[in-house]
């Protein structure tokens, strides 16, 4: 009965804290890498040997009093707003591992007596890079706006990572696809021949301040994981899994750790005696909730670490704490370091705006600590100029607008200008619902007839929308996108002409034609549609699609996407909100990495439910151009689905003179008079057109 209790509890426990805390993932990493790479096993316990050998050569203790310095880079990856975290935060998390690696956090006297003997200063300082890898001025921090950050682990490795052999690269994301806190590699074990070497973490368990949880655990997530880095298992051995009996039977091969089974996650029993003596539940590799020590062995074995390494070993530690290394870095006490120039960056709250409405505009900049000046240039605003940190701008001249930004620092003055940074959208310029756009010829996104104008935004560099002949289901074209061309990952917009919606009946919809494959196993693409009846001021988010949601074909394209007709699927979204506006319009929003192409075709905008029934001629537009002619003449009709179309043409006795049928898709179509009669004699026909129960007849007169 007692170990019924003692169980449920265990449950109880497991369940009330499976949400505050993130666990560690560096064994299954560590693992993977080694199943993918086998020859890594080898360079590991290359390490390991010549760790041993110094690790008993007396000269080893003599230097154990030095301070070692490390290098470090943290790479911001975000997705904007508050996960692009601030420098505040990135300086508390230094300050956190500095004084835990130097035993000057204030809890250290919370150590039990029975630890306090063997609690560890392992002389090591973190400082943040002051030259990059060209030798250029930086803070230490770089920042890449990524939808990689969502799902992130080694794949935002790929989009940036420092030499590891010169610094210790921290990656601070938003969510691991894993599930985990954060993750690391141990000496030698790093994917790509250990060129992945350093530590992923989330920023809600990076520092202790913003976007950190702000508890011990979070707060020392760092701490834990450069233990890692430098070669330390967790307490109870080299696996992930806390608190199990057979925890006993495994060590984590340093002497004076007690052996442990681990704490149960989140808890501190400080009396706690798992495998026949008192466990260390207040270390940094423990998952307990009160973890404010290394021991004695483990400075040992971690400082072996920063003296191992071979001439092969892509992320050799030896080198980090060498004079030249400090000097090529900017963190030697001899560097005195200036302020950098800016990385310059700035938004708007949308791109999208009309006349005599204000822009908000917000400084992003970041690598330098103090601006002298903010010199803004506004085309086509008022005021024109502004030396404001973030400037409200208005605009009267209906277009696309340039905007650039100065910022001058002590390290000098940088610049950039963003080409077309703002869409002043005329409002008397707009289509009249229901309206077909079905992207027949290459006017995208500007449009000789300026009421047709898309805008789409060029913010990140790589590929965004454009138009293409490769894949339609009405017309010759059709606009794209894919992800895997990306330079910068972040989210492609395309904004629609603005509509007129004050004079559709309920309901109201959007309709549009799409197609999507899969690029690889990787493909994570995202597509939202939103919709806006204020010039763009707000958005209403109407449809979220990622990956899965979004295929039209399971079949795997690893080269060219060209759908066919049957690869097409068609997407209705409901705008009865807006019905009475005169100024409605969608924006598609693309994300995603190593996708191929997404299609989107024949955008009906403010039609009907569609059935066969709800035909009428404000959805058909059956129109003849031009009338009168002299034979040579186009038939131009919408259809709202796809349907069986019936024309046929009488002369004025009532005598048909020539008939086709055909089934056609949604969308705008166009025929030739000459293809349903080659031959017409002047005189005055009638054209029926009967689709379904639905027909109408237009007078056509050939001269
Ligand atoms: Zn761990």
């Amino acid at each position: 009965m007692k170990l019924n209790l003692f169980s449920i509890g265990l449950l109880f426990s497991t369940l009330l804290f499976a949400q505050d805390y993130k666990l560690c993932g560096t064994d299954e990493m560590v693992q993977k890498a080694l199943e993918a790479e086998p020859e890594l096993l080898n360079n590991r316990e290359l390490l390991k040997q010549q760790a041993d050998s110094i690790l008993a050569n007396d000269v080893f203790r003599k230097t154990e009093d030095e301070i070692h310095v490390i290098p470090v880079v943290v790479h911001v990856m975000h997705t904007g707003e508050n996960t692009n975290i601030s420098d505040a935060q990135i300086h508390d998390a230094i300050r956190i591992i500095n004084e835990d690696y130097n035993k000057m956090n204030s809890d250290t006297s919370d150590v039990i007596d029975e630890f306090q003997n063997i609690a560890a200063n392992i002389g090591v300082e973190f400082k943040l890079a002051r030259l990059d890898t060209a030798g250029k001025c930086t803070k230490g921090i770089t920042r890449t706006y990524t939808q990689l950050t969502n799902i992130a682990g080694e794949n935002v490795k790929e989009l940036i990572k420092w030499n590891p052999r010169m610094y210790l690269n921290i990656w601070v994301v938003s969510d691991i696809e894993s599930g985990v806190g954060g993750y690391s590699y141990y000496p030698g074990s790093a994917p790509n021949n250990d060129a992945n070497a350093g530590v992923v973490v989330l920023a809600s368990q990076f520092g202790s301040i913003g976007a950190s949880d702000g508890n011990n655990f979070s707060s020392r997530t760092l701490t834990h994981e450069i233990g890692h880095y430098l070669g330390l298992p967790h307490t109870w051995g080299d696996t992930n899994d806390n608190d199990l009996e057979e925890n006993c039977d495994t060590d984590d091969y340093i002497e004076d750790t007690p052996n442990t089974i681990g704490s149960a996650t989140g808890y501190c029993h400080l009396t706690q005696n798992t495998c026949e003596s008192l466990d260390n539940v207040q270390n940094y590799m423990d998952y307990s909730s009160c973890a404010i020590m290394y021991t004695k062995g483990q400075k040992d074995k971690m400082r072996t670490a920063l003296e191992t390494g071979y001439i092969w070993s892509k992320a050799a530690r030896n080198n980090l704490p060498t004079n030249e290394n400090l000097m090529l870095t900017g963190v030697h006490e001899d560097y005195v370091a200036p302020d950098c120039l800016a990385t310059i960056d700035f938004k708007s709250e949308s791109s999208v705006t009309c006349p005599t409405q204000e822009v908000k505009w917000e400084n992003l900049s970041w690598n330098y600590d103090t601006a002298i000046s903010y010199e803004w240039t506004f085309i086509g605003g008022t005021p024109s100029t502004s030396t404001e940190e973030n400037p409200v701008v208005t605009y009267s001249e209906a277009g696309l607008h340039d905007v650039s930004l100065a910022i001058t620092t002590t390290g000098g003055t940088n610049s950039k200008t963003i080409e077309n940074a703002i869409y002043v959208q005329n409002q008397s310029e707009l289509l009249t619902a229901p309206n077909t756009i079905s992207f027949g010829s290459n006017e995208f996104p500007s449009n000789p007839n300026q009421s047709a104008n898309w805008y789409v935004e060029e913010y990140f560099e790589g590929e965004t929308w454009h138009w293409n002949t490769l894949g339609s289901t009405t017309s010759d074209g059709s606009i794209r996108i894919q992800s895997y061309d990306f330079i910068e990952h972040g989210i492609r917009k395309a904004y629609t002409p603005v509509f007129d919606l004050s004079n559709v009946p309920a309901p109201c919809y959007m309709y549009y034609d799409y197609a999507y494959a899969r690029k690889d196993h990787e493909s994570a693409d995202e597509l939202k549609v939103k919709i806006s009846s204020d010039c763009g001021n707000t958005w209403t988010d109407r449809l979220t699609k990622d990956t899965d949601d979004l295929t039209t074909v399971s079949t795997i394209y690893a080269l060219e996407f060209n759908p066919t007709d049957a690869l097409w699927e068609e997407q209705k979204i409901n705008l009865n909100t807006w019905i009475g506006d005169p100024q409605v319009r969608a924006l598609f929003e693309f994300s995603g990495s190593n996708g191929t192409y997404l299609y989107i075709d024949n955008i009906r905008f403010g039609v009907p439910n569609l059935s066969i029934d709800e035909l009428t001629a404000s959805n058909i537009h059956l129109e003849v151009f031009p009338n009168p002619n002299n034979g040579n003449a186009v038939i131009q009709f919408n259809v709202l689905n796809t349907h069986k179309i019936e024309l046929k043409l009488v002369n004025v006795l009532g005598k048909e003179i020539c008939s086709m049928s055909n089934n056609y898709k949604a969308g705008q179509h166009q025929i030739d008079l000459k293809t349903l009669n080659p031959d017409l004699k002047p005189g005055l026909y009638f054209l029926n057109c009967t689709i379904g129960n639905y027909r109408e007849t237009k007078q056509v007169i050939v001269y």
